[in-house]
């Protein structure tokens, strides 16, 4: 694929910066981008820290990896240059959904390291991009496995599985690591909410 800039094509800035949107929302808009092995908990927690989160009043949203293939990313499989194309979308979309003033939560495997810097990059160093590494070794992940993936994949259903049959890069410096094979779901989302307090990215007035 090749991508380009066209040169008549320009940005048309917005009156209303990302800040009054925040202003207004009470908290900062961020990424929380989960990856982690298949069936290591990233769906379970986005969708559990969502619950409180929204109960506090925060605006938020989650990209599910499954959710985002049947639609904006169809047309991609699962090789390496379709896995960091998939990235690369996801990426731009929590991109605007940051510039919203939105706490979106990314929930993808995203096995590779470089495709993870993409996504951190657009937003240029400023802390509100936060990998959380979901944590399980691959052999509790198999033994959950809640979608029947890794039995697939060892039966050669499913090709280029990570953990499997393709690689998974770990983050080296998350801004949270969760051990899910040793904490419970609540005490994960408990984690991340100290995190997030702690930075004051949300409960701002
Ligand atoms: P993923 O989105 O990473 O593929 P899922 O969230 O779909 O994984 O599935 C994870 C499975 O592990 C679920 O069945 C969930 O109930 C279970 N699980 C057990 N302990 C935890 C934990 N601490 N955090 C998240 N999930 C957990």
């Amino acid at each position: 694929m090749i991508l380009q800039k066209k040169a008549d094509v320009h940005w048309h800035p917005s009156q209303i910066k990302r800040s009054d949107r925040e202003r207004l929302n009470t908290h900062k808009g961020i990424t929380l981008w989960f990856t982690g092995l298949s069936a290591s908990g990233k769906s379970t927690l986005a969708v559990a820290l969502e619950m409180v989160l929204h109960e506090r009043k925060c605006r938020t949203y989650i990209l599910d990896g499954d959710n985002i293939r049947h639609g904006l990313n169809q047309d991609l499989g699962f090789s390496p240059e379709d896995r960091t194309e998939n990235i690369r979308r996801i990426g731009e979309v929590a991109h605007l959904l940051r510039d919203c003033g939105i706490i979106n939560m990314v929930a993808f495997i995203s096995p590779y390291r470089s495709d993870r810097q993409i996504a951190r990059d657009l937003c240029k160093n400023d802390g509100t991009f936060i990998e959380v590494f979901v944590d399980s070794p691959v052999d509790i992940c198999e033994t959950r496995d809640p979608k029947g993936m890794y039995k697939k994949a060892r039966e050669g259903i499913i090709k280029e599985f990570t953990g499997i049959s393709a690689p998974y890069e770990h983050p080296e410096k998350p801004e949270i690591h969760l051990r899910t094979d040793q904490h419970s779901v609540s005490q994960c989302v408990d984690n991340m909410l100290v995190y997030l307090e702690d930075r004051q990215f949300i409960g701002i007035e």
